[in-house]
């Protein structure tokens, strides 16, 4: 069975709080995490929620409830995290190119830190020595992902510490003597080969031989979820029976017991979103239908940005004839969301839904035109709650020093 809300509660819901919404659907944050747990049920393992995907407080206090951790790549998504309720010891702290003070915030959070480059390492070990457990992000440089700008593993990508400067941290680990309990990878989004983590895992079990106190390999994530009908999804379980098949046999040959953590965003995130708006015009030019509706990649860059597609759905006229239109937005800027798209004729107020939109949507958002953020709503066992008001005119000056 799929959770899914049905185009009379999407309609009710814009009703009540107008548009465009974000809507979050709970139960489906549950299927998905009830789906990964299940796939991995055969080893250890442990999955932390990459919140950075969807940071609205109720959305972590749910992940929370649901019995996951959660990963957090600023310092203020790891205060969020505490916010919500989450334990230190809940949280990985996984952050890139910070200052060695947002580190050493987290360390005296207690979290789990999670160290991706030499310099750090060093000024870490130098200074905490063997006094707190660190992980270490990795670049196995393995190619992956669904575009380039969603890959972080590859030569030239700025995350991880290359697999290849290996001697470098046994150097630092020994003479400092940090205490290495976990060694990390995320090598990008959206990736439909279960063989590239099973190629990373490979790679990941050889650099485990290095460190004697380990106890987890973090795989990271990339799973990927449907946007298109037809697409393919990351086969998790097929994924689940191999990787636990694989601790298991590294068990046996060395005799430790190492756990797998994972860090899904999108995977948890991205089916229980939908994102709607309302058809302002319909402009017929010369050689395309528009539909320009009351939004812009201020509310949902990801078309823009990474060129992925949302399925759109016109909720208020299902049985229209299916015309051809292209959908853009109100911004002062190209801002396509869908090229030559078939919908249900749209007419001037009719409601558009944007499916996926959990993951990257609002959490991605901004004012760009001083046009104001969107709201956003939870549906909880069938009740509609406002998580997020919609952003209000005083909301653009707020921290604007008027000195003229
Ligand atoms: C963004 C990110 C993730 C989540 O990726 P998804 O594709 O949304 O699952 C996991 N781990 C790290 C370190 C990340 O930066």
């Amino acid at each position: 069975m799929s959770q899914k809300l049905t185009r009379e509660q999407l309609i009710e819901t814009a009703e009540r709080f107008g548009t465009p919404v974000y809507v979050y659907h709970a139960e489906k944050i549950e299927e998905q995490l009830n789906e990964l747990q299940s796939a991995f049920a055969g080893c250890k393992s442990k999955f932390f929620y990459a919140c950075k995907s969807l940071t609205n407080i109720n959305i972590l206090k749910l992940v929370k409830q649901l019995g996951a951790n959660v990963d957090c790549v600023s310092i203020n998504e790891v205060m969020l995290a505490l916010k919500a309720g989450f334990e230190p010891k809940q949280i990985l702290f996984t952050p890139n190119c910070v200052d060695f003070d947002e580190i050493e915030a987290g360390k005296s959070l207690e979290v789990n830190i999670n160290i991706d480059n030499i310099s750090i390492l060093e000024r870490f070990g130098n200074k905490y020595g063997n006094s707190y457990p660190v992980c270490i992000r990795l670049n196995p440089h393995i190619m992956a992902g669904g575009n380039f700008k969603i890959s972080t593993g590859h030569i030239d990508s700025k995350f991880g510490i290359s697999i290849h400067q290996m001697r470098h941290i046994e150097r630092i680990v020994k003479s400092t003597k940090l205490n290495v309990t976990g060694i990390h990878m995320h090598t990008g989004s959206e990736i439909k080969d279960i063989n590239v983590f099973l190629q990373g895992l490979e790679v990941m079990f050889e650099m485990a031989t290095h460190f004697p106190n380990l106890e987890f390999i973090d795989l990271g994530s990339g799973f990927k979820v449907p946007y298109q009908d037809d697409d393919v999804k990351t086969d998790v379980h097929a994924l689940g029976k191999k990787v636990c098949e694989a601790f298991a046999a590294y068990e046996k040959e060395t005799g430790k017991t190492l756990e797998v953590w994972f860090e899904p965003g999108k995977y948890l995130v991205s089916e229980c979103g939908y994102f709607i708006v309302k058809a302002n015009v319909i402009k017929q030019t010369t050689a395309t239908v528009f539909v320009g509706v009351n939004s812009g990649f201020n509310h949902l860059i990801r078309p823009m940005f990474y060129e992925a597609y949302h399925r759109i759905e016109n909720i208020s006229n299902p049985n229209g004839a299916e015309r051809i239109y292209t959908v853009v937005g109100n911004i002062c800027e190209t801002d396509t969301f869908a090229w030559d798209r078939k919908l249900n004729e749209v007419r001037e107020g009719d409601l558009l839904v944007f499916y996926n939109a959990g993951a990257y949507g609002f959490e991605m958002s901004s004012n760009f035109n001083s046009r104001l953020k969107p709201a956003e709503v939870l549906i909880k066992e069938g009740e509609a709650h406002l998580i997020r008001k919609r952003d209000v005119f005083e909301d653009l000056l707020k921290n604007q020093v008027e000195v003229l």
